[in-house]
Protein backbone atom coordinates (compact mmCIF):
# COMPACT_ATOMS: atom_id res chain seq x y z
CA UNK A 1 0.00 0.00 0.00
CA UNK A 2 1.37 3.27 -0.37
CA UNK A 3 1.05 6.28 2.24
CA UNK A 4 -1.10 9.17 0.74
CA UNK A 5 1.36 11.45 1.88
CA UNK A 6 5.59 11.25 1.26
CA UNK A 7 7.41 8.97 3.53
CA UNK A 8 10.36 10.75 2.53
CA UNK A 9 11.43 13.87 1.11
CA UNK A 10 14.68 15.92 -1.04
CA UNK A 11 14.75 18.16 2.31
CA UNK A 12 18.09 17.93 3.73
CA UNK A 13 18.51 17.75 7.11
CA UNK A 14 14.97 16.13 7.52
CA UNK A 15 14.58 12.79 8.54
CA UNK A 16 11.30 10.80 8.08
CA UNK A 17 11.25 7.74 10.34
CA UNK A 18 9.25 5.82 8.35
CA UNK A 19 9.26 2.79 10.34
CA UNK A 20 6.17 0.66 10.20
CA UNK A 21 5.32 0.44 14.00
CA UNK A 22 6.21 4.52 13.73
CA UNK A 23 3.53 4.64 10.65
CA UNK A 24 0.97 2.46 12.17
CA UNK A 25 0.96 3.97 15.51
CA UNK A 26 1.22 7.60 13.89
CA UNK A 27 -2.48 6.52 11.77
CA UNK A 28 -4.26 5.51 15.21
CA UNK A 29 -3.31 8.89 17.17
CA UNK A 30 -4.37 10.88 13.62
CA UNK A 31 -7.82 9.24 14.26
CA UNK A 32 -10.19 11.83 15.95
CA UNK A 33 -11.92 9.19 17.74
CA UNK A 34 -8.83 7.41 19.46
CA UNK A 35 -9.59 8.72 23.19
CA UNK A 36 -7.29 10.31 25.35
CA UNK A 37 -5.67 7.85 27.13
CA UNK A 38 -4.64 6.17 24.12
CA UNK A 39 -3.17 8.80 22.22
CA UNK A 40 -1.26 9.28 25.35
CA UNK A 41 -0.25 5.84 25.05
CA UNK A 42 0.66 6.17 21.65
CA UNK A 43 2.88 9.36 21.70
CA UNK A 44 4.59 7.26 24.58
CA UNK A 45 5.62 4.65 22.24
CA UNK A 46 6.42 6.39 19.08
CA UNK A 47 8.64 8.82 21.36
CA UNK A 48 10.91 5.90 22.00
CA UNK A 49 11.41 4.63 18.46
CA UNK A 50 11.70 8.67 17.30
CA UNK A 51 14.85 8.90 20.33
CA UNK A 52 16.18 5.67 19.15
CA UNK A 53 16.98 7.16 15.49
CA UNK A 54 17.53 10.56 17.00
CA UNK A 55 20.50 9.19 19.03
CA UNK A 56 21.72 6.60 15.89
CA UNK A 57 24.82 8.85 15.81
CA UNK A 58 25.81 9.12 19.36
CA UNK A 59 29.59 8.21 19.49
CA UNK A 60 30.55 4.78 21.11
CA UNK A 61 33.85 4.07 23.26
CA UNK A 62 35.50 1.35 24.36
CA UNK A 63 35.52 -0.04 28.37
CA UNK A 64 36.89 -3.33 29.40
CA UNK A 65 34.86 -5.77 30.85
CA UNK A 66 34.60 -8.83 32.71
CA UNK A 67 31.68 -11.31 31.62
CA UNK A 68 31.13 -14.76 33.31
CA UNK A 69 33.94 -15.94 31.39
CA UNK A 70 36.29 -13.79 30.30
CA UNK A 71 37.36 -10.34 29.94
CA UNK A 72 36.67 -8.47 26.71
CA UNK A 73 36.61 -4.60 25.64
CA UNK A 74 32.95 -3.66 24.50
CA UNK A 75 31.63 -0.62 23.43
CA UNK A 76 29.66 1.70 25.87
CA UNK A 77 28.27 5.61 25.05
CA UNK A 78 31.69 7.93 25.14
CA UNK A 79 30.13 9.81 27.71
CA UNK A 80 28.29 12.51 25.72
CA UNK A 81 25.57 14.04 27.45
CA UNK A 82 22.50 14.61 26.07
CA UNK A 83 19.51 17.28 27.64
CA UNK A 84 15.94 17.13 26.47
CA UNK A 85 14.17 20.53 25.93
CA UNK A 86 10.36 20.19 25.71
CA UNK A 87 8.54 23.14 23.95
CA UNK A 88 5.22 23.46 26.56
CA UNK A 89 2.78 21.91 26.42
CA UNK A 90 2.50 19.06 24.40
CA UNK A 91 6.20 18.55 23.96
CA UNK A 92 6.32 17.18 27.62
CA UNK A 93 4.26 14.22 25.81
CA UNK A 94 7.46 12.84 23.74
CA UNK A 95 9.72 13.02 27.00
CA UNK A 96 8.58 10.29 29.02
CA UNK A 97 9.09 7.35 26.04
CA UNK A 98 12.74 9.75 25.07
CA UNK A 99 13.46 9.31 28.58
CA UNK A 100 12.49 5.61 28.72
CA UNK A 101 15.40 4.81 26.28
CA UNK A 102 17.53 7.61 27.77
CA UNK A 103 17.26 7.45 31.69
CA UNK A 104 20.33 9.84 32.24
CA UNK A 105 19.07 12.69 30.24
CA UNK A 106 18.89 15.93 32.02
CA UNK A 107 15.66 17.79 31.15
CA UNK A 108 14.80 21.16 30.33
CA UNK A 109 11.64 23.43 29.41
CA UNK A 110 11.08 26.09 27.38
CA UNK A 111 6.88 27.88 27.27
CA UNK A 112 6.22 28.95 23.79
CA UNK A 113 3.04 29.89 22.87
CA UNK A 114 1.65 30.93 19.55
CA UNK A 115 -0.51 34.70 19.29
CA UNK A 116 -2.87 33.47 17.56
CA UNK A 117 -3.59 36.80 15.83
CA UNK A 118 0.22 36.37 14.21
CA UNK A 119 0.75 33.00 14.49
CA UNK A 120 4.31 34.03 16.53
CA UNK A 121 6.29 32.24 19.05
CA UNK A 122 5.86 34.37 22.53
CA UNK A 123 8.35 33.00 24.98
CA UNK A 124 6.83 32.66 28.59
CA UNK A 125 8.55 30.21 30.29
CA UNK A 126 12.73 28.92 30.47
CA UNK A 127 14.43 26.99 33.10
CA UNK A 128 17.50 24.48 31.95
CA UNK A 129 20.34 22.72 33.58
CA UNK A 130 23.01 24.61 33.77
CA UNK A 131 25.23 22.64 32.37
CA UNK A 132 23.90 22.97 29.16
CA UNK A 133 27.13 23.97 26.80
CA UNK A 134 28.70 20.41 27.51
CA UNK A 135 25.63 18.85 25.93
CA UNK A 136 24.09 17.80 23.28
CA UNK A 137 20.21 19.09 22.90
CA UNK A 138 16.92 17.02 21.41
CA UNK A 139 14.73 19.42 21.28
CA UNK A 140 10.86 17.79 21.17
CA UNK A 141 7.29 19.52 20.20
CA UNK A 142 4.91 16.86 18.55
CA UNK A 143 3.95 19.19 15.47
CA UNK A 144 6.38 21.11 13.69
CA UNK A 145 3.58 23.90 12.00
CA UNK A 146 5.01 27.58 11.45
CA UNK A 147 7.78 26.53 12.88
CA UNK A 148 8.03 29.89 14.79
CA UNK A 149 8.00 28.18 18.12
CA UNK A 150 10.81 25.84 16.90
CA UNK A 151 13.14 28.95 15.84
CA UNK A 152 12.59 30.49 19.04
CA UNK A 153 13.14 27.56 21.15
CA UNK A 154 16.68 27.10 19.06
CA UNK A 155 17.27 30.82 19.06
CA UNK A 156 17.10 31.08 23.05
CA UNK A 157 19.31 27.81 22.92
CA UNK A 158 21.99 28.59 20.99
CA UNK A 159 22.22 32.06 22.32
CA UNK A 160 22.69 29.95 25.99
CA UNK A 161 25.70 27.71 24.00
CA UNK A 162 23.99 24.71 23.71
CA UNK A 163 26.21 22.47 21.47
CA UNK A 164 24.46 20.67 18.49
CA UNK A 165 20.75 20.65 18.84
CA UNK A 166 18.39 18.08 16.97
CA UNK A 167 14.51 18.71 16.62
CA UNK A 168 12.26 15.88 17.30
CA UNK A 169 8.32 16.09 16.01
CA UNK A 170 5.41 13.70 15.21
CA UNK A 171 4.12 15.58 12.02
CA UNK A 172 5.73 18.35 10.49
CA UNK A 173 4.37 20.63 8.05
CA UNK A 174 7.17 21.91 5.07
CA UNK A 175 6.39 25.35 5.85
CA UNK A 176 7.56 24.67 9.30
CA UNK A 177 10.55 22.41 7.88
CA UNK A 178 11.78 25.09 5.27
CA UNK A 179 11.66 28.12 8.47
CA UNK A 180 13.83 26.23 10.72
CA UNK A 181 15.85 24.92 8.61
CA UNK A 182 16.43 28.01 6.59
CA UNK A 183 17.34 29.83 9.47
CA UNK A 184 19.29 26.99 11.48
CA UNK A 185 20.90 24.53 8.28
CA UNK A 186 23.10 23.10 10.73
CA UNK A 187 20.08 21.57 13.16
CA UNK A 188 18.50 18.12 11.78
CA UNK A 189 14.78 17.40 12.57
CA UNK A 190 13.51 13.96 12.80
CA UNK A 191 9.66 13.51 12.28
CA UNK A 192 7.26 10.37 11.75
CA UNK A 193 5.52 12.14 8.86
CA UNK A 194 5.76 15.15 6.90
CA UNK A 195 1.98 16.54 6.01
CA UNK A 196 0.66 18.07 3.29
CA UNK A 197 0.31 22.03 4.36
CA UNK A 198 -1.07 24.45 7.17
CA UNK A 199 -4.50 25.79 7.06
CA UNK A 200 -4.82 29.50 7.33
CA UNK A 201 -5.10 29.17 11.33
CA UNK A 202 -1.56 27.09 11.40
CA UNK A 203 -3.04 23.66 11.73
CA UNK A 204 -1.35 20.88 10.05
CA UNK A 205 -3.40 19.11 7.50
CA UNK A 206 -4.47 16.65 7.40
CA UNK A 207 -2.46 16.77 10.92
CA UNK A 208 -4.06 14.90 14.06
CA UNK A 209 -5.60 18.44 15.44
CA UNK A 210 -4.60 20.47 18.78
CA UNK A 211 -1.94 17.67 19.82
CA UNK A 212 -1.86 19.27 23.81
CA UNK A 213 -5.75 19.31 23.81
CA UNK A 214 -5.93 15.45 22.48
CA UNK A 215 -2.79 14.50 24.99
CA UNK A 216 -4.25 16.14 28.27
CA UNK A 217 -7.99 16.05 27.39
CA UNK A 218 -8.67 19.83 27.62
CA UNK A 219 -11.16 20.06 24.52
N1 LIG B 1 -0.16 22.62 16.91
C1 LIG B 1 -0.95 21.53 17.01
O1 LIG B 1 -1.17 21.02 18.11
N2 LIG B 1 -1.53 21.05 15.89
C2 LIG B 1 -1.32 21.58 14.68
O2 LIG B 1 -1.86 21.07 13.70
C3 LIG B 1 -0.48 22.71 14.58
C4 LIG B 1 0.09 23.21 15.70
Amino acid sequence: MSLPHPPSCDRPGLVIVDHPLVQHKLSLMRDRTTPTAEFRRLLREISLLLAYEATRDLPLGSVEIETPLERGNFPLLAGKKVCLVSILRAGNGILDGMLDLLPSARVGHIGIYRDPRTLQAVEYYLKLPEDLPERDVILVDPMLATGNSAVAAISRLSELSARRVKFVCLVAAPEGVDNVLGIFPQVSIFAASLDRCLDPSGYILPGLGDAGDRLFGTK
